[in-house]
Formats: structure tokens, sequence, C-alpha cells
């Protein structure tokens, strides 16, 4: 069998896309946010017409909405998910950058482990820019193609027929419910997903779901650009878990469009929300002198909170029973700790699964199992990256997977390493940016030179939680 790190590798690839074939006649995809646009201009190389359901009137430029109310908070886009941006849409980072995005180079971001500044790795990069200015970017890409639109109403629920769906139930506020016809239908309606009741209600399985209790707390400020530090793009700093959780878990801080910083401080367990310029700039003061620094200029908008509970993931693949044409991607699959940015790029690799699904000329009257046996690679890879860290955490009591005691172990030794050498450094970060597997981590030569780099070093200097 395939190895996972081989599919992973498949999938993360920037090759463009050939040898696509037109296999049916309407797709519809449920949600219009960033999982859904990247599966729509999936299919528009496979479907006659693609029609894309939100309930949001989506806007035209660059604007949060109420179906995405996480869209204020800090995003950036990984290496990996930027790749596969690129590979969608050809040319796709010259035109964020023309539009005020910063596309980072690996010497444009710092990263502190504890107030140690880590060496770069001199690969990896991101596209930082608010959240709605990548999505709108995306939207635009995407409705730009002929054969795809959108139509605003809600979807209510789904119909079916000789084991596969058929149609979607649609309605507006207060308006009779219609149903679009669907030759193959795209779940992408975010972690709160319906999906599973409609499913049950229909006499099919509902997918279980996973969650690991986070409880983590997000406070996210704006400021204006100021000149201090002009090769600065993006900066993350990070504190290992310590027995009281301290003020602030990490910060992150990236430039925006429209020269403008965007700050987040992250913390977890029931502490008071930060709501307060003056405590936010004080506790970024705290931090690394950049953030000192990113807080200096005017503070543009109010100081952003938002809660999140759990990761959580749901076991499409596990499933025995489940109807013909059609899938579910992005958040409504799985959806990590925010603080480990994996979300949007996991959404791009979801969408490269479905690209290879669909050029392998699947039965499509067949239960899409080989989809969800590809998309299980990709949220494996982000499920391990962000359950393991935070299971580090003393407030995190499991699920601990099997073999949890080594897998720390490893994970610490690596990442330890990963502060000063620069040859760890490129393999770590190689998998927390989303561009390969976390089993590459597990070639002896990288955990002999990560043992050897701790024990020649002793560990980082490293302040107190
Ligand atoms: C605080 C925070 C910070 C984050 N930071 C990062 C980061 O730095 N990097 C990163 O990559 N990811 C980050 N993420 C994750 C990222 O936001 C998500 O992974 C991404 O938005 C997933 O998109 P999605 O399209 O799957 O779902 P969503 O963005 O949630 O979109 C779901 C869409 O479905 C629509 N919808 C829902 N129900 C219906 C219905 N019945 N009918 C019609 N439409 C419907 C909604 O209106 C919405 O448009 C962060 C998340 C949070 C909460």
């Amino acid at each position: 069998m395939e190895s996972a790190a081989r599919v992973f590798a498949r999938l993360s690839t920037d090759e463009p896309i050939t040898n696509t074939e037109v296999l049916m006649g309407k797709a519809v995809v449920l949600g219009g946010s960033m999982a859904g646009m990247l599966a729509a201009r999936v299919l528009s190389d496979h479907a006659e017409s693609v029609v894309i359901v939100e309930r949001d009137a989506l806007p035209a430029t660059a604007a949060p909405r109420p179906g995405t109310p996480h869209d204020g908070q800090l995003h950036t886009l990984m290496h990996g998910g930027r790749m596969q941006l690129r590979r969608l849409f050809p040319g796709f980072e010259d035109e964020a950058e023309a539009g005020g995005a910063i596309i980072s180079s690996p010497y444009t971001i710092r990263a502190y482990a504890d107030g140690v500044p880590k060496v770069s790795d001199g690969t990896m990069g991101l596209i930082s820019s608010s959240r709605p200015f990548l999505e709108s970017l995306v939207r635009r890409r995407t409705l730009a193609l002929p054969n795809v639109k959108v139509l605003t109403c809600r979807a209510r629920g789904l119909e079916f027929r000789a084991g596969r769906v058929t149609g979607v139930r649609c309605g507006g506020a207060g308006e009779d419910e219609w149903v679009e016809e669907a030759d193959f239908v795209v779940d992408a309606m975010g972690r709160a997903s319906k999906l599973g009741d409609w499913l049950e209600k229909n006499g099919w399985q509902r997918p279980a779901m996973r969650r690991m209790a986070i409880d983590i707390d997000y406070a996210t400020g704006y400021f204006r650009r100021t000149d201090a530090d002009p090769e600065l793009a993006a900066a993350i700093a990070y504190r290992t878990p310590t027995a009281t959780p301290p003020r602030v878990a990490s910060g992150a801080i990236t430039a925006i469009e429209d020269d403008r910083w965007l700050i987040t401080l992250a913390n977890y367990g029931k502490q008071p929300p930060i709501r307060d310029v003056a405590e936010f700039r004080k506790l970024c003061g705290e931090l690394p002198p950049v953030y000192r620094e990113a807080v200096a200029g005017d503070q543009l908008g109010e100081i952003l909170p938002y809660h999140q509970a759990d990761s959580r993931r749901r076991d499409f693949h596990l499933l025995t029973r489940f109807p013909a044409r059609l899938i579910s991607v992005g958040d409504a699959v799985a959806s990590f700790n925010p603080i480990y940015g994996q979300g949007m790029s996991s959404a791009t690799l979801h969408a490269s699964a479905l690209s290879e699904y669909l050029r392998s000329r699947p039965d499509l009257d067949a239960p899409a199992r080989s989809f969800f046996a590809l998309q299980r690679v990709v949220v494996d890879a982000a499920w391990q990256i962000s359950t393991s860290a935070d299971l580090a955490r003393p407030d995190v009591t499991g699920p601990y997977p099997r073999g949890y005691r080594l897998s720390k172990w490893f994970a610490e030794q690596i990442a330890d390493a990963s502060v000063t050498d620069r040859s760890v450094a490129v393999r770590f970060n190689s998998v927390t940016y989303m561009r390969t597997h976390p089993r590459s981590l597990a070639a002896p030569s990288t955990l002999l030179r990560a043992l050897r780099v701790n024990r020649s070093q002793g560990k980082p200097q490293r302040e107190k939680g």
C-alpha cells in the first residue's frame, strides 16, 4: 500500500493540473467560503456547470460577512496552501501582491520559542493579508470561470434516490423551498455543517465526530504599520506549556494590505478576555521587541475576541453506508486549533484530493471512498500536528493516541533542535507549513541529527512561562 507520506507528496505538488475531463452535468457546492470556492474551482474542470449555494450575499470586495464570524481574526496562508493556490489559479501570488498582500520570504518571518529567536529555514514563506482579502481574491478568480455561479440561499437538506444524492433543498428566509438538482454535491458548510443530521434523517450513517477540548481565546488588534521594521512581514512567538497557563501562550503578527499590522494574542483556559488596548499593548511589550514596535502605531478599530472550544474531525472515511455523488471538504470535515494556521491550507489540499479523485475517472455511482481515503491523509497530518502540540499542555487531558509518550519525546527532540539547527528547521517547518507529511520527520537521520544538536548545545535558553 502506498505510504501516507507519498500520497501527501502527490497532493501537495504544484505541478499544473492536466488531463481533466467533463464527467457530469451540474455540480452543487454548499458553502461559498474558502473550501467551497476551491472545490468549485476543481469541479469547473469536470462539470458542465457548477452552482455554489451560499447563505450570505457575497460582497464584491474584501469585506467581512456574517457567515464567517472568524474573518476578522489573524489568518496566514502556509507555504503548502500557497503552492496549491498558485497551482489552481496561475499568477495568484502576483495578483495578491498587486492588491496589497505581503508575500513573505523566510527571511522576513521571525519566530521565537520562549523568547529565543529561531533560525530561519530559508525555504518556507506565507501569504500575509486579511482573511477577507484572501477569500475575495479566491472568490474573484473562481467566479471568473465561465461555468461557475453563486445562488444566494440557504441549503436546507438533500434529496436521495437509488443510493445517490440527486439534489439540494434550498430556500431563502421565509421563502418556499425548491430542489436544485445535482449530479454531484460537495458539503463545504464549515465546522457547524448539518450534513450529519441530513444523512441520518434519510437513513444513512452519520460520520462519527472526534473532539479535543482546547478552550482557546484569541484577542486580535489592528494597528497602523510604521516604518520601524520594513523587513518584517510576520512573526510568531510561542511559549512552551507550563502548569499555570500564561496570559499569552502565543502571539502572532502579520503585515496586511493597507499598511496595517494584524496582531493576535492567544491564551488557554478560563482566563478573562483581553479587550482593552492598554492591556493588549502591555502584553505585547512582554513579547520580543517586534511586538512592542508593532503596537506603537495608531490602533485601528476595536480589539476583537474569539473563542474556540475544540478541535474536531468527522471521520467520513470510516462510514460503511454512504450515498454516491457526495463528499465533504474543509472545516466541515476537520477544524483545528487555529493557532497552528492549518485550516485554509487543508482546504487547498482537500481540493487537490478532489482533483486527483476526479482525474482518476471514478465510478460516480459508487460512494466516493477513494476521495475520502486521499482526504484522510491530509486530515490525519494536520490533526497529528495540532493535537500532539495541544496534548503537551497540562489542561488538555486527551484522548491520547497509542504510543503517545514516545511520539511526544520524539516531537520535543525535533522541535527543540529546530530552534538552532537549520537543517532540522527545514524539515520541521516543511511539516508545520503543510508542505510535507509529519512522517517525513521519522527518518532516522533527522532524529539522530536532532539528538546530536540538543546534546551538543544543551536545550535552548528559555524564559519561564
Ligand atoms: C480564529 C481563527 C483563526 C484562524 N486562523 C487561520 C490561519 O491563520 N490560517 C489558516 O489557514 N486557517 C485559519 N483558520 C481556519 C480557517 O478559518 C478555516 O479553516 C477556513 O475558514 C475553512 O473554510 P471553510 O470554507 O471550510 O468554512 P467556513 O469558512 O466556515 O465557511 C462555511 C461557509 O458555508 C456557508 N454556509 C453554512 N451553512 C450554510 C447553509 N446551510 N447554506 C448555505 N451556506 C451555508 C457559510 O455562510 C460560509 O460561507 C482560523 C480559524 C479561526 C476560527
